[in-house]
């Protein structure tokens, strides 16, 4: 890895599946630095909250970009099925899935471990903001209390859902905002599958847990201005209730979890910045399956970059599919997140296990 400069064509802000993903394919002519707040080693320190599943098309996606995922990146069990209960309309149906049960930080880890030597990256730096001078950036950030500069052609904004650059850099309208808490419990317990609560009284959007070595993770996503705090408590009730041996609590984090209902809140190029993954709008507003976004852009943006420095035109035309994605999910949120419409499905039996 090469030291600190001054001066790069392109810098990212932050190494989450999004930022890896572009700095592993940006050409090497150009020159890149990426940073992020996180530290150079496992601690849980800025570790992301996330539920750590990779859905089909993160899957694919990873297949796309010549990837298998390493064992030393999974977390016990591998997942096969979906417990779905639905408590407004108290049903409970098991549904065939395939997921890649993973440990998150890892497995950010392991795909940063994949980018280029000829790329500078700067941990424990924070992104502050930046300002346009003449065809360039100047970049502010912190490293180790100290603040400084550096100047770029193109900055990337992957900094996820409470993104810094989107905010300093577009005046488009911001997805709605979810407050997503986890909490990690020990337990013996099988756990052979995940499971989703759906439950207007805890929240409109859904809960989740789901069996990581000998943890449970259990993680609720709650509408902004609720009582994140007492919903959590009340779906720890609710689980226990319905016989989950939930064990002791050994850790506790949350964040904010983006839910795009509309089109005008996706937000992807602005002069010399672009933004990638989650800090783009790019998470699925049905099932909060983010990562398959942040590595297919993560990669447009990429490919874009290195057929024209002027990349806007290239960038804008192949995310248009995953625009069309969000509005076919969108498209989906009635028959899961109405109760009338969820009745029917699951009632009907329409593939679920016996
Ligand atoms: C509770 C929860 C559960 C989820 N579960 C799943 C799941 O099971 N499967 C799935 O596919 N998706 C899931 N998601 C969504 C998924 O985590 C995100 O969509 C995905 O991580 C987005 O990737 P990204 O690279 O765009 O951003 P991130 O993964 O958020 O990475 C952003 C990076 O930027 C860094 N950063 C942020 N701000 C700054 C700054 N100012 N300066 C420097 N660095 C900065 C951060 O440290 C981080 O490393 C979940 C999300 C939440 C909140």
């Amino acid at each position: 890895m090469e030291p600190m400069n001054n001066e790069y064509d392109i810098v990212i802000i932050g190494a989450g599946p999004a930022g890896s993903t572009i700095a592993r394919f940006l050409d090497k002519k150009y020159k890149v630095l990426v940073v992020d707040r996180k530290s150079e080693f496992e601690n849980q320190k800025n570790e992301k909250c996330c539920g750590g599943l990779l859905a089909p098309d993160a899957q694919k996606m990873l297949a796309v970009l010549g990837l298998g995922v390493p064992k030393s990146v999974l977390e016990d069990p591998q997942i096969f099925s979906v417990k779905t209960i639905d408590n407004n309309n108290q049903l409970i149906r098991y549904y065939q899935r395939y997921y890649i049960n993973v440990n998150r930080d890892k497995f950010d880890r392991w795909l940063l471990s994949l980018v280029g030597s000829e790329v500078t990256i700067s941990f424990d730096t924070l992104y502050k903001s930046h300002i346009e001078e003449n065809d360039s950036l100047i970049v502010k950030l912190v490293k180790e209390k100290n603040e400084f500069t550096i100047k770029t052609r193109i900055l990337i904004g992957a900094d996820g859902a409470i993104s810094k650059v989107r905010k300093n850099a577009f005046s488009s309208e911001n997805p709605d905002m979810y407050i997503s808490l986890q909490k990690w419990y020990k337990t013996t317990a099988d756990m052979p599958y995940y499971i989703s609560v759906f439950d207007k009284e805890i929240t409109d959007f859904y809960s989740w847990a789901i069996k990581k070595d000998n943890c449970l993770l259990i993680g609720s996503a709650a509408e902004n201005g609720k009582d994140a705090n007492g919903k959590f408590t009340l779906l720890e009730g609710k689980l226990r209730a319905i016989g989950y041996d939930i064990g002791d609590e050994i850790k506790k984090e949350g964040t904010i979890i983006l839910r795009t209902r509309k089109v005008k809140q996706l937000a992807f190029v602005n002069h010399h910045v672009a933004l990638v993954g989650e800090a783009a709008g790019l998470i699925s507003p049905s099932s909060a399956e983010g990562i398959s976004y942040a590595l297919k852009s993560g990669y447009y943006l990429a490919k874009a970059i290195n057929e024209d420095i002027n990349f806007k035109k290239g960038y804008l035309k192949s995310v248009r599919k995953l625009k069309v994605n969000i509005i076919l999910k969108n498209m989906k949120i009635p028959f899961m997140y109405n109760n009338f419409l969820r009745k029917i499905v699951m009632k009907s039996g329409i593939l679920s296990l016996k």
